[in-house]
């Protein structure tokens, strides 16, 4: 057994799964180990109890229209206990359709507007039979890491104020194809509409997640080793 131990909620990962993303746990786990900690994995899905003291961190994967709006029937019982993990700088990785599921609102392919957990500022809106699809790459000027990902989302993001985006769009559109801005770094929430597993390219964004969490779980212990971690460029 490792000397650490952390607990991710994978919320609603029977249904929120697009492009292979639960590959993400995977990869967290393998950085985990380097770090001398195990992971486990709860599903927290429909009519399930999420209480936040019970996780170290929230994996929300990406999901088509018609899977949001089910999830959006069930977020109202959690959407609370959701932005009490978010608020108390809980790590949290959120891909496309949960990165949207976070914010206010999603207007869907067909205009339906589902209403979010509200935890975050950001908002989505529709386009008319368009989507953005192809390769991303993005800066996050305030570490100047780059990270690359592979976009397919309709919804147009638009962030709040107090939000700030994940990196600044090199190739791509990100959020909306118009502002430059791709996802959301919102206290320990890293948001993208990057698919799959994305933390097996951007090792990076795994790294911050995973010693964020150990940080907040074992706060009189030193994790700077773990902090300066070498990640390769491929997994
Ligand atoms: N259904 C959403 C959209 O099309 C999210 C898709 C996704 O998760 N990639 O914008």
């Amino acid at each position: 057994m490792a000397t650490y131990q952390l607990k991710i909620a994978h919320l609603y990962g029977d249904l929120m799964n697009t492009y292979g993303d639960v590959g993400n746990i995977l990869a967290m786990d393998y950085y985990a180990k380097q770090m001398d900690t195990d992971i486990s994995t709860q599903l927290v899905s429909l009519g399930d109890h999420f209480d936040p003291n019970d996780f170290d961190i929230i994996f929300f994967g990406g999901g088509q229209d018609f899977e949001q709006t089910i999830v959006a029937q069930d977020l109202p019982s959690k959407a609370d206990a959701i932005t009490e993990f978010i608020e108390a700088g809980g790590p949290t990785l959120a891909i496309c359709g949960g990165f949207q599921l976070l914010g206010q609102y999603y207007i869907g392919a067909d205009g339906e507007k589902i209403t979010g957990t509200k935890s975050m500022s950001h908002y989505t809106k529709n386009q008319k039979d368009h989507r953005f699809i192809g390769d991303t790459i993005i800066k996050d000027e305030q570490t100047g890491e780059v990270y690359h990902g592979f976009e397919n989302h309709q919804g147009m993001t638009f962030l709040g104020d107090d939000e700030a985006p994940l990196g600044v769009v090199s190739e791509g559109a990100g959020n909306n194809g118009q502002d430059g801005t791709e996802g959301v770094h919102y206290k320990n929430v890293y948001g993208t509409y990057f698919h799959g597993p994305i933390l097996t390219r951007n090792g990076d964004i795994a790294k911050h997640l995973l010693v964020e969490a150990l940080k907040r779980k074992y706060p009189n212990q030193d994790f700077s080793a773990q902090a300066n971690m070498e990640i390769p460029a491929t997994f």
